[in-house]
């Protein structure tokens, strides 16, 4: 497959590899990796846990880890920000990507396919409410501007996540998105039908709430059995409810529920639906190169590079061209041909080089600079 391509041929039939970082990505697919890789030991530079464990595998910080480095390769378990400290901090000491160390999001879909056969995913978003308690000016899924009246019900999404299992693997964990998520009352429902049917195919989950509904009790139980992620985000003083969304973290981490607060400084302001870009063809590729997307979207029995492509259609502001999005019925039909499209869709391979709706789309590369403060409200 051209494009997954990112790691050297000696990382084919390595039976170890070693961890670096153990954060929240790790807690997402440490346990996926104790099943099929020897794990001698895990780095992470943090002190409070240097001289710890996790069931057996010691904890110990880069310092000490680089003396029983040599030959062995290192999958970075954490993303963004921390990803790029680490992977440079490697670079500087002479190793190099793709041969020593990669990323586990490209580690995950590349070894597993390569190996394996099978088509692992490190995580995709589905939606599960198009509604939303908020008015986001600049919401990138859109959820202001909608022109119909999208509802999903239980069933909807169940046969969402069957149509997605009938070919992936295996994926680290959903994100369950809206719109508010909270608004879809059966959430709880929808993860015990998951855990019931697929508990070997799927992590874990994380919400991605707004932090303005208090979760019910049954949802909440959900949460503690299946150590789930509640994502917040903090949109700061601009939150039409911000003491309601503190109110949240409290009472969650009350019960014990694992909270992550992610506070939003700046928005890039994609430009969709009010002002559209108008980039050319000679401009496109290289633009959703830029971007580098990284919501992976399984919404109607569709699989999509990019869930804000989804949203807009489903808004009912644009069509999108057939070839930007995968029917999963369609892959099921010859389930090897299948997972290999779904892979390539999901690294960004389009026939054409791009997928339509990044035409009218900002984006979140560097080229687009126009920033925005976060939750302005209508
Ligand atoms: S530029 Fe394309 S890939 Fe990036 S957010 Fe917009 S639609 Fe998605």
């Amino acid at each position: 497959m051209e494009l997954l391509n990112k790691l050297s041929s000696d990382w084919n039939g390595i039976k170890e590899i070693i961890p670096y970082g153990f954060g929240w990505e790790a807690g997402r697919c440490i346990d996926k990796l104790m099943q099929d890789f020897t794990i001698p030991f895990i780095i992470d530079n943090d002190s409070s846990k240097e001289g710890t464990d996790y069931k057996g595998i010691p904890i110990m910080p880069w310092s000490q880890a680089k003396g029983f480095i040599e030959n062995k390769k290192v999958v970075i378990t954490t993303r963004y920000r921390q990803y790029y400290k680490i992977a440079k901090s490697l670079e500087t000491e002479g190793y190099a990507y793709g041969t020593d160390f990669c990323n586990i999001k490209e580690f995950i879909p590349e070894w597993y396919w390569k190996n394996k056969s099978k088509c692992c995913l490190y995580t995709v978003d589905m939606t599960v409410s198009a509604k939303c308690n908020f008015k986001c000016k600049n919401c990138n899924m859109f959820m202001p501007y909608y022109k119909t009246d999208v509802r999903y019900c239980l069933e909807d999404l169940k046969v969402n996540i069957d149509q997605l299992f009938k070919v992936v693997d295996y994926v680290c964990y959903i994100g369950f998105i809206g719109g508010e998520p909270l608004l879809f009352m059966q959430l709880a429902e929808l993860i015990e039908y998951i855990k019931a049917n697929y508990s070997d195919k799927v992590g874990n989950f994380t919400i991605h709430t707004n932090g303005s509904i208090k979760p019910s009790e049954k949802l909440i139980n959900e949460m503690k059995k299946y150590n789930i992620t509640v994502a917040i985000s903090d949109y700061g003083e601009q939150s039409p409810c911000r003491d309601r969304m503190l109110d949240t973290v409290v009472y969650l981490q009350k019960q014990g529920v694992y909270v992550d607060v992610r506070a939003s400084l700046e928005w890039r302001d994609v430009g969709f639906p009010m002002n559209p870009h108008h980039f050319s063809d000679e401009e496109m590729e290289h633009h959703m190169k830029l971007c580098s997307a990284d919501w992976r979207g399984i919404n109607d029995g569709k699989f999509y590079y990019c869930n804000i492509a989804w949203s807009a259609e489903k808004a009912g502001l644009i069509t999108l061209e057939p070839d930007d999005y995968l029917v999963m019925e369609e892959l099921a039909k010859d389930i090897g041909k299948g997972k290999e499209s779904l892979l390539k869709l999901s690294e960004g391979h389009f026939d054409k080089g791009y997928m339509s709706f990044c035409r009218k789309c900002g984006g979140c590369g560097v080229d687009n600079t126009k920033l925005v403060v976060p939750g302005v409200q209508l």
